[in-house]
């Protein structure tokens, strides 16, 4: 273990933070996904400081605010992510083509432990840039790279440059052959972190907690870790691969709203039963379970059982930085599911019986704003555009070749990329406008990746 290093003051701000301002989009196609507002043609949207203040149509500018043009643009609620290892970014690429969980565990996993403090603030700033110009404005970074206090301090250090909103899920799983002589230092570690971050509510970084694997912690470990995040109100997540995991913690009466399992694949009916019981979700990430040769119809079975589905990019040396594809391969995986168990029953052609399909193009988007606030514990204030929810916002450009016929959510689902990310607000703060990022700059980012593979992976730099 390495001593820890002094902790940036919880009241800074990153140096490249703009101040408050009131700024008004205009005409815009608002999809605000609250039911009671629903969809705004050539709607407004005033934000004052971090939070929205109307959403209406013909809204009028106040004194001194700046407007920005959304004609011809669709807006959307910041995308979040409720599941990405961000530490894995520069290694982009890595391994695209495994097969299954043990080769990802046997060739690029183990990779962490070559990554020193610097090389996680490298590639923290490296994601956290990227999936800003993606439109993705919240995350909750599974960060499973504390191998040392400095890993986490780093890590949080380039989160707060970066202006994206993190949930910093510290992951309690280290080296596996100290996980039980290292507990104790990480729970002191969430502890001071929790103090720490906890003292700015304003804070666009927060913590949370990354719970060691059932499978190689065990139980007693893990219960200590819930009990911490209990009571210091962590939002807590953990990754579920073998069966049975979800049975196992309810029987030890430890599943909660505040507990959001990833994967799940193999959870069992009576599982997910008690999940919505709780009121908790399920964070999928559809591309690298489907690659990885997992059974999906996981999704549609969850989505049956009322347990919110939200999505991830999970593994970014295998997957892009890119959530639009994750809704539409999720789409088309729970259509595949949904038309495979008709076939099995012998209903062929397809119709529409009663239950199929379940979910529609709108519900997509609807996993990657609303139910995943939800997943990252900000349900009350992030993933909608309705007056009083923070400022998190995304313009889609819907050129030059024309918006989708019907729902337009399905044009953002099914027809947009990164590519049409025109502007991203977080917090009220405007970090991309007219396609580029206006805070942080994409060489910053690409320098930080390569420092990071000459580092860990010996690679020369091609400048
Ligand atoms: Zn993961």
């Amino acid at each position: 273990m390495q001593p820890a290093t002094p902790f940036p003051s919880s009241g800074e701000r990153p140096l490249d933070n703009a101040p408050p301002r009131t700024l008004l989009i205009k005409g815009a196609l608002v999809l605000t996904m609250d039911p009671a507002l629903g969809d705004i043609d050539q709607g407004d949207v005033l934000i004052e400081g971090n939070r929205i203040a109307q959403v209406g149509s013909a809204l009028a500018a106040p004194e001194g605010a700046e407007s920005i043009d959304g004609r011809g643009m669709i807006l959307i609620p910041g995308l979040i992510d409720s599941h990405t290892h961000m530490w894995q970014v520069p290694l982009k690429g890595l391994g695209v083509g495994l097969w299954g969980t043990p080769d990802y565990q046997k060739h690029v996993f183990p990779l962490r432990e070559k990554f020193a403090a610097v090389d996680m603030q490298d590639a923290c700033f490296a994601a956290g840039t990227e999936m800003l110009d993606n439109g993705i404005t919240t995350v909750l970074d599974f960060c499973h790279n504390t191998m040392t206090p400095a890993h986490a301090e780093q890590s949080i250090a380039a989160h707060r440059r970066t202006g994206q909103r993190v949930l910093f899920s510290y992951g309690m799983l280290g080296g596996f052959s100290t996980l039980a002589a290292d507990h104790p230092w990480r729970l002191a570690q969430v502890r001071e972190l929790a103090a720490e971050l906890g003292r700015d509510s304003d804070s666009l970084v927060r913590l949370g907690l990354a719970l060691g694997s059932l499978e190689y912690s065990g139980l007693d470990l893990v219960k200590t870790e819930i009990e911490l995040g209990r009571a210091l109100g962590l939002p807590m997540t953990f990754h579920q691969n073998p069966p049975a995991q979800i049975r196992q913690l309810g029987e030890a009466g430890l599943l909660g709203g505040d507990l959001l399992p990833v994967h799940a694949n193999l959870a069992a009916d009576d599982e997910l039963e008690m999940l919505a019981a709780c009121g908790a979700g399920i964070s999928f990430t559809v591309e690298g379970e489907f690659g990885g040769g997992r059974a999906m119809n996981i999704i549609g079975r969850a989505h049956r059982a009322g347990v919110t589905p939200s999505l991830g990019i999970d593994i970014p040396s295998r997957v892009a930085l890119d959530l639009f594809a994750q809704m539409r391969l999720t789409f088309q995986v729970m259509r595949a599911e949904e038309a495979l168990a008709e076939r099995i029953t012998g209903r062929w052609p397809l119709a529409r019986h009663p239950g199929t399909p379940h979910a529609e193009p709108r519900h997509m988007l609807e996993y990657v704003t609303v139910n995943a606030a939800r997943a990252v514990g900000r349900g009350d204030e992030l993933g909608r555009i309705v007056p009083g929810f923070l400022a998190d916002l995304v313009l889609l450009s819907t050129g030059p070749y024309n918006m989708s016929l019907g729902d337009p959510a399905a044009h953002v689902a099914f027809q947009s990329t990164p590519a049409d990310v025109d502007t991203v607000i977080v917090d009220g703060v405007v970090r991309k406008r007219g396609g580029r990022l206006t805070t942080l700059d994409r060489r910053d980012a690409s320098q930080a990746t390569q420092r990071v593979r000459e580092r860990v992976l010996g690679m020369r730099s091609a400048a």
